[in-house]
Protein backbone atom coordinates (compact mmCIF):
# COMPACT_ATOMS: atom_id res chain seq x y z
CA UNK A 1 0.00 0.00 0.00
CA UNK A 2 2.81 2.50 1.17
CA UNK A 3 5.25 1.65 -1.87
CA UNK A 4 1.97 2.05 -4.17
CA UNK A 5 1.23 6.12 -2.55
CA UNK A 6 5.04 6.62 -3.01
CA UNK A 7 5.01 5.41 -6.56
CA UNK A 8 2.11 7.68 -7.41
CA UNK A 9 2.87 10.90 -5.55
CA UNK A 10 6.45 10.78 -6.96
CA UNK A 11 4.78 10.33 -10.85
CA UNK A 12 2.56 13.03 -9.78
CA UNK A 13 5.33 15.24 -8.43
CA UNK A 14 7.41 14.40 -12.19
CA UNK A 15 4.16 14.91 -14.17
CA UNK A 16 3.84 17.94 -12.84
CA UNK A 17 7.26 19.00 -13.34
CA UNK A 18 6.66 18.30 -16.70
CA UNK A 19 3.83 19.84 -17.61
CA UNK A 20 5.22 23.39 -16.05
CA UNK A 21 8.39 22.72 -18.18
CA UNK A 22 6.10 22.40 -21.68
CA UNK A 23 4.10 25.25 -20.22
CA UNK A 24 7.41 27.21 -19.92
CA UNK A 25 8.67 25.86 -23.04
CA UNK A 26 4.95 26.44 -24.84
CA UNK A 27 5.13 30.15 -23.48
CA UNK A 28 8.60 31.43 -23.81
CA UNK A 29 8.19 30.19 -27.55
CA UNK A 30 5.11 31.10 -29.48
CA UNK A 31 6.33 34.93 -30.08
CA UNK A 32 3.20 36.70 -29.12
CA UNK A 33 4.08 38.56 -26.67
CA UNK A 34 7.80 40.63 -25.62
CA UNK A 35 9.70 38.18 -23.50
CA UNK A 36 11.19 40.07 -20.62
CA UNK A 37 14.33 38.74 -19.77
CA UNK A 38 16.03 40.30 -16.43
CA UNK A 39 19.19 41.30 -15.80
CA UNK A 40 20.38 40.20 -11.70
CA UNK A 41 24.34 41.77 -11.65
CA UNK A 42 26.36 40.50 -8.62
CA UNK A 43 29.90 41.11 -7.58
CA UNK A 44 31.47 37.69 -7.98
CA UNK A 45 35.16 38.55 -7.10
CA UNK A 46 33.98 42.00 -4.26
CA UNK A 47 36.59 43.84 -5.75
CA UNK A 48 35.98 47.44 -5.66
CA UNK A 49 36.67 47.82 -9.21
CA UNK A 50 34.08 45.69 -10.10
CA UNK A 51 31.67 47.09 -7.31
CA UNK A 52 32.28 50.59 -8.67
CA UNK A 53 31.27 48.86 -12.79
CA UNK A 54 28.30 47.30 -11.27
CA UNK A 55 27.42 50.72 -9.93
CA UNK A 56 27.54 52.21 -12.96
CA UNK A 57 25.46 50.00 -15.28
CA UNK A 58 22.53 51.19 -16.73
CA UNK A 59 19.80 49.61 -18.66
CA UNK A 60 20.59 51.65 -21.81
CA UNK A 61 24.04 49.85 -21.73
CA UNK A 62 21.84 46.48 -22.38
CA UNK A 63 20.10 47.89 -25.24
CA UNK A 64 21.83 45.92 -28.05
CA UNK A 65 20.58 42.76 -26.64
CA UNK A 66 17.19 43.88 -27.67
CA UNK A 67 17.99 45.46 -30.69
CA UNK A 68 19.94 41.87 -31.62
CA UNK A 69 16.68 40.12 -30.99
CA UNK A 70 14.60 42.73 -32.93
CA UNK A 71 16.65 42.33 -35.80
CA UNK A 72 17.36 38.72 -36.19
CA UNK A 73 13.32 37.96 -35.38
CA UNK A 74 12.72 40.09 -38.09
CA UNK A 75 14.98 38.33 -40.65
CA UNK A 76 13.50 35.20 -40.05
CA UNK A 77 9.96 36.41 -40.37
CA UNK A 78 8.57 37.30 -36.63
CA UNK A 79 5.92 39.69 -36.85
CA UNK A 80 6.43 40.93 -33.46
CA UNK A 81 8.43 44.04 -33.42
CA UNK A 82 9.85 43.94 -30.00
CA UNK A 83 10.41 39.80 -29.19
CA UNK A 84 12.66 40.88 -25.95
CA UNK A 85 12.49 43.73 -22.93
CA UNK A 86 15.81 43.69 -21.15
CA UNK A 87 15.33 44.75 -17.70
CA UNK A 88 18.10 45.43 -15.21
CA UNK A 89 17.18 44.67 -11.42
CA UNK A 90 19.11 45.23 -8.36
CA UNK A 91 22.57 43.92 -7.27
CA UNK A 92 22.10 40.21 -5.59
CA UNK A 93 24.71 39.83 -2.69
CA UNK A 94 24.81 36.30 -2.61
CA UNK A 95 26.22 33.78 -5.24
CA UNK A 96 24.55 30.89 -7.01
CA UNK A 97 25.23 27.48 -5.90
CA UNK A 98 28.28 26.35 -7.94
CA UNK A 99 28.15 22.80 -9.93
CA UNK A 100 31.39 21.12 -9.52
CA UNK A 101 32.93 20.04 -12.72
CA UNK A 102 32.98 16.34 -11.95
CA UNK A 103 29.36 16.26 -10.51
CA UNK A 104 27.53 13.25 -10.63
CA UNK A 105 24.03 13.11 -11.31
CA UNK A 106 22.87 13.14 -7.89
CA UNK A 107 24.97 16.33 -7.35
CA UNK A 108 23.60 18.00 -10.19
CA UNK A 109 19.50 17.26 -9.29
CA UNK A 110 20.45 18.23 -6.24
CA UNK A 111 22.69 21.90 -7.90
CA UNK A 112 19.43 22.39 -10.19
CA UNK A 113 17.13 22.04 -7.02
CA UNK A 114 19.56 24.51 -4.79
CA UNK A 115 19.29 26.87 -8.31
CA UNK A 116 16.03 26.89 -8.67
CA UNK A 117 15.63 27.68 -4.84
CA UNK A 118 18.29 30.64 -5.47
CA UNK A 119 16.10 31.80 -8.54
CA UNK A 120 12.99 32.35 -6.66
CA UNK A 121 14.64 33.94 -3.33
CA UNK A 122 16.37 36.32 -5.53
CA UNK A 123 13.86 37.09 -8.60
CA UNK A 124 10.92 35.21 -7.46
CA UNK A 125 8.91 38.21 -7.14
CA UNK A 126 10.27 40.19 -10.65
CA UNK A 127 7.96 40.38 -13.75
CA UNK A 128 11.50 39.09 -16.13
CA UNK A 129 10.22 35.82 -17.89
CA UNK A 130 13.98 34.69 -17.98
CA UNK A 131 16.15 35.40 -15.16
CA UNK A 132 20.28 36.06 -16.21
CA UNK A 133 22.68 36.02 -13.25
CA UNK A 134 25.54 38.14 -14.28
CA UNK A 135 28.66 37.05 -12.52
CA UNK A 136 30.77 40.34 -13.16
CA UNK A 137 35.02 39.63 -12.38
CA UNK A 138 37.81 42.19 -12.31
CA UNK A 139 39.44 41.63 -15.40
CA UNK A 140 42.91 42.58 -13.88
CA UNK A 141 42.54 40.38 -11.56
CA UNK A 142 40.47 37.19 -13.46
CA UNK A 143 41.80 36.17 -16.65
CA UNK A 144 39.73 33.01 -17.00
CA UNK A 145 36.54 32.46 -15.49
CA UNK A 146 33.73 29.12 -15.76
CA UNK A 147 31.68 28.31 -18.52
CA UNK A 148 28.00 30.64 -18.37
CA UNK A 149 25.18 28.19 -18.55
CA UNK A 150 21.45 28.92 -19.76
CA UNK A 151 18.48 26.27 -18.21
CA UNK A 152 15.44 25.71 -20.01
CA UNK A 153 13.88 24.01 -17.20
CA UNK A 154 13.43 26.64 -14.85
CA UNK A 155 14.22 29.74 -17.21
CA UNK A 156 17.69 30.92 -15.97
CA UNK A 157 21.16 31.67 -16.53
CA UNK A 158 24.10 31.99 -14.99
CA UNK A 159 26.54 34.00 -17.12
CA UNK A 160 30.28 34.94 -15.93
CA UNK A 161 31.38 38.33 -17.60
CA UNK A 162 33.90 40.96 -16.85
CA UNK A 163 33.47 44.07 -15.18
CA UNK A 164 34.85 46.46 -18.28
CA UNK A 165 33.29 49.08 -20.12
CA UNK A 166 35.07 47.70 -23.37
CA UNK A 167 33.54 44.55 -22.75
CA UNK A 168 30.28 44.89 -22.34
CA UNK A 169 29.62 44.27 -26.03
CA UNK A 170 31.02 40.64 -25.55
CA UNK A 171 28.97 40.26 -22.39
CA UNK A 172 26.44 41.31 -24.18
CA UNK A 173 27.25 38.21 -26.13
CA UNK A 174 27.41 35.75 -24.21
CA UNK A 175 24.39 37.07 -22.33
CA UNK A 176 22.25 36.62 -25.56
CA UNK A 177 23.90 32.82 -25.90
CA UNK A 178 22.81 31.69 -22.48
CA UNK A 179 19.54 33.12 -23.17
CA UNK A 180 18.77 31.27 -26.23
CA UNK A 181 19.92 27.84 -24.34
CA UNK A 182 16.88 28.89 -21.91
CA UNK A 183 14.69 29.11 -25.45
CA UNK A 184 15.76 25.72 -26.21
CA UNK A 185 19.00 26.25 -28.59
CA UNK A 186 21.54 24.23 -28.67
CA UNK A 187 25.09 24.91 -28.80
CA UNK A 188 26.69 24.53 -32.62
CA UNK A 189 31.08 24.37 -31.97
CA UNK A 190 32.82 21.20 -31.55
CA UNK A 191 33.28 20.64 -27.62
CA UNK A 192 36.68 19.48 -28.38
CA UNK A 193 38.01 22.30 -30.68
CA UNK A 194 35.46 24.73 -29.70
CA UNK A 195 35.48 25.69 -33.57
CA UNK A 196 32.19 26.26 -34.84
CA UNK A 197 30.30 23.18 -36.29
CA UNK A 198 29.56 23.73 -40.22
CA UNK A 199 27.11 24.53 -41.59
CA UNK A 200 24.70 25.04 -38.84
CA UNK A 201 27.32 26.91 -36.46
CA UNK A 202 28.22 29.56 -40.03
CA UNK A 203 26.51 32.61 -39.82
CA UNK A 204 26.98 32.31 -43.99
CA UNK A 205 27.06 28.48 -44.57
CA UNK A 206 26.34 29.24 -48.35
CA UNK A 207 28.88 32.08 -48.61
CA UNK A 208 30.70 31.28 -51.88
CA UNK A 209 34.25 31.13 -49.65
CA UNK A 210 33.59 29.41 -46.78
CA UNK A 211 36.69 31.50 -44.80
CA UNK A 212 36.79 33.86 -43.28
CA UNK A 213 32.74 34.56 -42.12
CA UNK A 214 32.33 38.00 -41.62
CA UNK A 215 29.99 37.48 -38.84
CA UNK A 216 29.45 34.79 -35.87
CA UNK A 217 26.42 32.56 -35.65
CA UNK A 218 24.97 33.07 -31.72
CA UNK A 219 25.19 29.33 -30.84
CA UNK A 220 28.63 28.95 -32.35
CA UNK A 221 30.03 31.80 -30.53
CA UNK A 222 32.72 32.34 -32.72
CA UNK A 223 33.73 34.18 -35.87
CA UNK A 224 35.48 31.15 -38.06
CA UNK A 225 38.39 32.55 -39.90
CA UNK A 226 39.91 29.40 -41.64
CA UNK A 227 39.23 25.72 -41.18
CA UNK A 228 41.43 25.85 -37.95
CA UNK A 229 40.95 29.49 -36.48
CA UNK A 230 38.10 31.59 -35.07
CA UNK A 231 37.22 34.74 -32.72
CA UNK A 232 34.55 36.10 -31.18
CA UNK A 233 33.14 39.65 -32.19
CA UNK A 234 33.51 42.71 -29.91
CA UNK A 235 29.73 43.03 -30.25
CA UNK A 236 26.17 41.38 -31.22
CA UNK A 237 26.57 43.63 -34.60
CA UNK A 238 28.65 40.66 -36.02
CA UNK A 239 26.58 38.03 -34.81
CA UNK A 240 23.19 36.39 -36.16
CA UNK A 241 21.10 33.91 -35.54
CA UNK A 242 21.34 30.94 -37.90
CA UNK A 243 18.65 28.55 -39.38
CA UNK A 244 18.74 25.88 -37.05
CA UNK A 245 19.13 28.31 -34.00
CA UNK A 246 16.01 30.10 -35.37
CA UNK A 247 14.07 26.18 -35.66
CA UNK A 248 15.01 25.14 -32.14
CA UNK A 249 13.76 28.57 -30.72
CA UNK A 250 10.54 28.39 -33.40
CA UNK A 251 11.43 31.36 -35.11
CA UNK A 252 11.10 28.69 -38.47
CA UNK A 253 9.09 25.35 -39.10
CA UNK A 254 12.13 23.47 -38.40
CA UNK A 255 14.34 21.67 -41.62
CA UNK A 256 13.35 18.53 -43.11
ZN1 LIG B 1 26.18 27.28 -24.89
Amino acid sequence: MWRLIRITVLSLTLFAVAALTWVDRERTTDWDNTLWIGIFPINADGRPETARYIAGLERSRLGAIEGFFAREARRHGIALERPVHVELFPEVRQLPPRLPADAGPLQSIAWSLAMRYYTWKHAGGTLADIRVFVLYHDPGRTLAVPHSLGLQKGLMGVVYAYAERRMDGMNSIVIAHEVMHTLGATDKYDPETNLPQFPDGYARPDAPRRHPQAAAELMAGRRPLSETEAEMPDSLRDVVVGDRTAAEIRWLTPPR
